[in-house]
């Protein structure tokens, strides 16, 4: 079997190379092919000696995904269906904005945290993708996209790792992803251009602090620990408090002044007054000098077996409103390509059969099931 060289980040190609009895600047070159270029032909890369694509040829390749489906809403927003074998599949969404273009990529072939709002969470967990695998989601969107708008510009701006799949669960194969796409010789992204999203895997962020410090964000949805709990079952093992001391370390690394927190807004279990007054608390308890979070309101998006609604828009803008009035930075997310099902936590939504999957999942959490009501007052942390 041959390598795959999407599986390297730079220095990680400088050795398969140097194996080769080839130089340092000969793996760039084969990098900025391949990454810049989009090359996955040998013979496409013609400053390369002829002696050396001979010598790739026989021992390497350079392949993306098998793309399932591609859709692309009306209002731009684009997703691919990757195929990642054994009947499993992840996908990717390209999101247009006036002033960036940003890829939403996935980390994991399901979940294993079990969020009770998330579609792949319900899924269960089947693999880490690989290092290949998440930076072939970029590779072929960026290449392809090239293409269609008929340019040799760089059309994807941004990356988050908010796709499917908790990213600091698949640390090993994160990090060299991550390098390649800040790599000038690869997707040369500024580090405040990449956003790796967490549900709060504490040790991990102080890992990617030290190893590829890029921007964060932290899927919070709760102030007090009870409720959090319900929502993202890892809560239990890293409480609310320890995430945030992490997100504190953090900011001595990050390359933006604050963190991002995502919360997911879901009616009558987590969006009422009494929680905007918690967070509030929660925010300034921690405050350090100076803007240190933003908030990111995301509407739920509802799936069948989760139970769960939507909140009313006036609700959002009232939650909204007191925590602007109280000084935090506070965004509503606009969903985008509502129309093929490309918002989050709907991404390649399909559970072959939920009932076993539901089965299985309470039995590994019961306080997963639990009804949201039984949760949406619970003041004991304010
Ligand atoms: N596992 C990581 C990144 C992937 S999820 C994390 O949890 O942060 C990316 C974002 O989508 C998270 O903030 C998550 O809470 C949110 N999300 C998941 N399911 C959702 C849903 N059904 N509606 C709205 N947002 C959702
Ligand atoms: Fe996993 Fe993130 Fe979904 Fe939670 S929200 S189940 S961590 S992908």
């Amino acid at each position: 079997m041959t390598t795959n060289l999407l599986e390297f980040d730079l220095d990680g190609l400088v050795v398969f190379c140097e194996q080769l009895g080839e130089k340092r600047f000969r793996a760039t070159q084969l990098f900025r092919w391949i990454h810049q270029r989009g090359a996955h032909d040998f013979d496409q890369m013609t400053d390369l000696a002829k002696s050396l694509r001979e010598k790739l040829k026989g021992c390497a390749h350079v392949q993306a995904l098998p793309v399932l489906s591609e859709h692309r809403s009306t209002d731009g927003t684009v997703k691919w269906l990757f195929d990642v074998g054994a009947g499993n599949a992840v996908e990717a969404v390209f999101i247009p904005e006036d002033d960036r273009g940003t890829l939403c990529v996935s980390s994991q072939a399901g979940c294993a945290v079990g969020c009770r709002f998330c579609s792949t969470g319900h899924q269960g967990f089947s693999r880490n993708l690989t290092t290949g695998e998440i930076l072939a989601q970029l590779w072929f969107a960026e290449h392809s996209l090239r293409k269609r708008f008929a340019t040799t510009e760089r059309v994807i701006s941004n990356v988050v790792m908010m796709g499917m799949g908790e990213p600091l669960q698949n640390y090993s194969a994160l990090v060299p992803a991550l390098r390649a796409m800040l790599d000038d010789h690869g997707y040369g992204l500024s580090r405040r251009r990449v956003t790796v999203s967490t549900s709060g895997v504490v040790p991990m962020i102080d890992r990617l602090a030290q190893d590829c410090p890029v921007a964060l964000a932290v899927s919070l949805h709760a102030a007090n620990d009870p409720l959090r709990s319900n929502l993202v079952p890892l809560n239990l093992k890293y409480p609310i408090h320890e995430l945030l001391d992490a997100c504190n370390r953090y900011l001595e690394h990050a390359p933006r002044d604050f963190i991002t927190f995502e919360y997911c807004m879901l009616d009558g279990v987590n969006d009422q007054p009494e929680h905007a007054q918690q967070l509030i608390s929660l925010v300034h308890a921690y405050r350090r000098p100076g803007v240190w979070c933003k908030f990111n309101l995301i509407p739920f998006n509802p799936f069948p077996v989760s139970g769960l609604h939507r909140s009313a828009a006036g609700q959002v803008a009232i939650f909204a409103k007191l925590l602007s009035d109280a000084g935090i930075v506070t965004t509503v997310r606009k969903t985008r390509g509502d129309d093929i099902d490309a918002a989050c936590g709907q991404l390649a939504g399909e559970v072959q059969d939920r009932t076993r999957v539901t089965e299985r999942m309470a039995k590994r959490r019961t306080i997963m099931l639990l009804p949201a009501e039984h949760f949406a007052n619970d003041k004991k942390e304010m």
